[in-house]
């Protein structure tokens, strides 16, 4: 049994390493920077960086990168050595300030949308001291915000980083009429629940569409699924359970919060979930947690996958990003704590803010998790619907209505849950949670937002979250600040807020057909696809929201929905590209196989006098429907709508041809595997 306080974090040169390794008033500049975004120097930024090579050293390691998240969703890094010639023939271990603060990474091969024109080759990575520097294989990363060369962003962490100051400021606004005057500033926190399937690794390399796209481009219905719902949080499997201790402990390593674990809905499925933190340091975690899971699982013979939906028939693969506000004095905005909710004025403004934000940019939360993989999900029964809504738990739905309709708050509809066993003390009945299907939750004192994918950045959902709800602020503070009345303005501007915008509450089945067809009447948007999404980005109201909080200018607008629709597009291509190479240089020669020995048999037979019906008619269907895949997959070059059909072809074939002949592991095999 591993010492777990001591291993925590032992990879990171967190507050504990700097206040140790760092003379007290480099500390303390530091510690400023780190607090308040303020410029470090440069002099100080050398003696940081030589502690911090040091502290490397010690834990062996030999190099250091800057580590940044560009377009691509993942995170990238080049490796230098800490070597540094001197004289003829030896080197010294060297690390600067300058080499610390800034990296000129060549950017050319990084997507940049629409700012390529302007951006040639150049750009750079400028380090985010609010985000510890840590070692991983015996590198030291250093993470970094990711710019051109002229500044425009081509990354996922800078919008981040503005995110969260606007809403702080906003926050701090109206904390302050509140009489919250020693509140400084506002953090959004972040619990990003991830789940992932493990399958065997021999099996997943002998599926090219996995290793290529991420999913199973084929596949036949096994004969087991999910029907028993014997998977979710049942017994972990031994293979499994080494797989997650090795995970916590790497991840322990590097101040991960890793905490819960479990088997998930699906055969193989399993969901990992940290304790939340601030919101930036969060999404880089979030990173490691997906990069160290394929690493850990590879260790184990094992393959992670992290696409939204690896296998039909069953779950899909989601991450619900928990979501809330806490001051620096530590109070949680979205927890009333132990004032009576009805009474908790400040709290319930909070709740109307968020309300209003989900309601007015419904579509730049939809598109902020807009991708070709999380189309397979949203509004397939496993997942929330593409329409957004916000389910509040009843209490705070009557808490909302009687403001609304300005009637006195009867707090007996939240009465006593029994829970018909007299061993268990009765507990409150938790009005808030517990609706599954919504897409955006109130869970008691946060939100859980469950549209996210699996294998997305939590980057995007948050800058847009943050900013939509700094904008809701920005709009009541301005309101508030010049009212003559200040409660009685309170009250008239959550009445009217929520009056304007309750159709965004539903606390109903967010997976029934009736849902859809009252969303359309409430006028809720519904956007299918990933494509239906995106264009939104360009909306006016969209663009001078980012534009007034200066989240993005029009430039990086521009690239970031150039490079979205085009890594959408990619995505399908390859996937029609690893279709019809499946089928005409796998599928087809197996199909053939069989038939030739199939054929050969009856023939054999024949000969002998015996006539064979089951082989004639085996061989006259497979005929007939290979001749059809045939046909079809040619048709695939030039439309996409086609792979369901060619799927489904493919899959009737595997349900008559042979095993032995059958070119790749079934379902059976690969959900079974482990
Ligand atoms: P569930 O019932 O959805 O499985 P939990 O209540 O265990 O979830 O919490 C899920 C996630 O929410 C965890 O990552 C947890 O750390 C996170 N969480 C809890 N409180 C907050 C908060 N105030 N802000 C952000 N995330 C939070
Ligand atoms: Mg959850």
């Amino acid at each position: 049994m591993k010492n777990v306080p001591e291993l925590f974090s032992s990879m990171v040169f967190n507050d504990t390493v700097m206040r140790e390794k760092l003379p007290k008033d480099v500390y303390n500049s530091l510690h400023k920077t780190i607090a308040d975004g303020s410029e470090l120097e440069i002099a100080i930024a050398n003696v940081v960086a030589n502690a911090m090579k040091d502290w490397a050293i010690e834990k062996g390691a030999t190099h250091y990168t800057h580590w940044f998240q560009p377009m691509t969703g993942i995170t990238a890094e080049k490796h230098d050595s800490f070597i540094s010639p001197v004289g003829d023939c030896s080197i010294i271990m060297d690390f600067s300030g300058k080499q610390l603060i800034r990296g000129e990474p060549d950017a050319s091969s990084f997507p940049s949308g629409g700012l390529r024109a302007t951006f040639e080759a150049r750009g750079y990575t400028a380090w985010d001291p609010t985000s510890y520097a840590f070692i991983k294989d015996d590198s030291l990363c250093i993470p970094t915000a990711f710019c051109s060369y002229s500044g425009e962003v081509l990354d996922k962490k800078t919008p981040l980083l503005r995110s969260i100051k606007v809403i702080s400021e906003q926050a701090v606004r109206i904390l302050k009429l509140f009489g919250h005057t020693d509140v400084e500033n506002v953090i959004p926190t972040v619990g990003a629940e991830q789940e992932y399937f493990l399958i065997d690794k021999e099996l997943f390399g002998k599926r090219k569409d996995l290793k290529l796209t991420g999913r199973t481009l084929f596949g036949a219905k096994p004969p087991k699924g999910q029907e028993l719902d014997d998977h979710y949080f049942g017994v972990i499997k031994p293979r499994v359970i080494e797989f997650m201790k090795d995970l916590n402990e790497e991840l322990w390593k590097l101040g991960i919060y890793a905490k819960t674990q479990h088997n998930e809905t699906a055969p193989a499925q399993h969901e990992l979930a940290p304790i939340f933190t601030k919101v930036n340091v969060a999404t880089d975690h979030n990173q490691l947690i997906m990069e160290m899971m394929k690493r850990v699982a590879d260790r184990h013979g094992l393959a992670c996958l992290l696409h939204e939906k690896p296998f039909a028939y069953v779950n899909g693969s989601g991450k619900h990003n928990n979501w809330s506000l806490v001051t620096n004095t530590g109070i949680n905005l979205f927890d009333p704590g132990k004032i009576p909710p009805q009474e908790n004025k400040l709290f319930l403004l909070f709740l109307c803010a968020v309300v209003k934000a989900v309601d007015e940019y419904q579509d730049l939360l939809r598109l902020s998790v807009a991708t070709a993989g999380n189309d397979h999900r949203l509004g397939k029964h496993e997942a929330p619907p593409a329409i957004l809504s916000i389910y509040l738990g009843d209490e705070i739905k009557s808490i909302f209505d009687s403001i609304r309709k300005a009637t006195s708050y009867d707090p007996k509809i939240a009465g006593q849950m029994d829970s018909g066993v007299n061993v268990l003390p009765s507990f409150q009945k938790d009005t808030t949670d517990r609706n599954r299907t919504s897409p955006f939750a109130f869970t008691g004192n946060k939100f859980e937002f469950r549209m996210v994918g699996s294998s997305l950045s939590i980057s995007e959902p948050n800058i847009v979250l943050n900013t939509i709800v700094a904008e809701s602020l920005c709009q009541f503070a301005d309101i508030l600040e010049n009212a003559i009345d200040f409660d009685n303005a309170v009250t008239a501007l959550m009445k009217e807020t929520i009056t304007k915008h309750k159709r965004i509450i539903f606390n109903g089945n967010n997976y029934a057909k009736e849902w859809v067809i009252e969303a359309e009447n409430r006028g809720l948007l519904n956007l299918k696809t990933a494509v239906d999404a995106l264009v939104y980005y360009k909306s006016e109201k969209n663009i001078n929201l980012f534009l007034k909080h200066k989240i993005l200018n029009l430039a990086e607008i521009n690239a970031r929905f150039d490079i979205m629709l085009e890594n959408y597009h990619k995505m399908v291509n390859i996937e029609a590209l690893t279709m019809i190479e499946m089928v005409n240089r796998d599928i087809i020669p197996a199909v053939y196989n069989y038939l030739n020995d199939l054929s050969e048999s009856v023939t054999k037979m024949k000969s002998i006098g015996v006539d064979n019906h089951a082989g004639i008619a085996i061989i006259n269907k497979i005929s007939d429907t290979v001749d059809i895949l045939y046909e079809k997959t040619k048709q695939l070059e030039v439309s996409h709508e086609i792979m369901q059909e060619v799927r489904c072809l493919a899959d009737e074939l595997e349900t008559i041809v042979g095993n032995d002949y059958w070119p790749f592991p079934t379902y059976a095999d690969l959900l079974f595997s482990v």
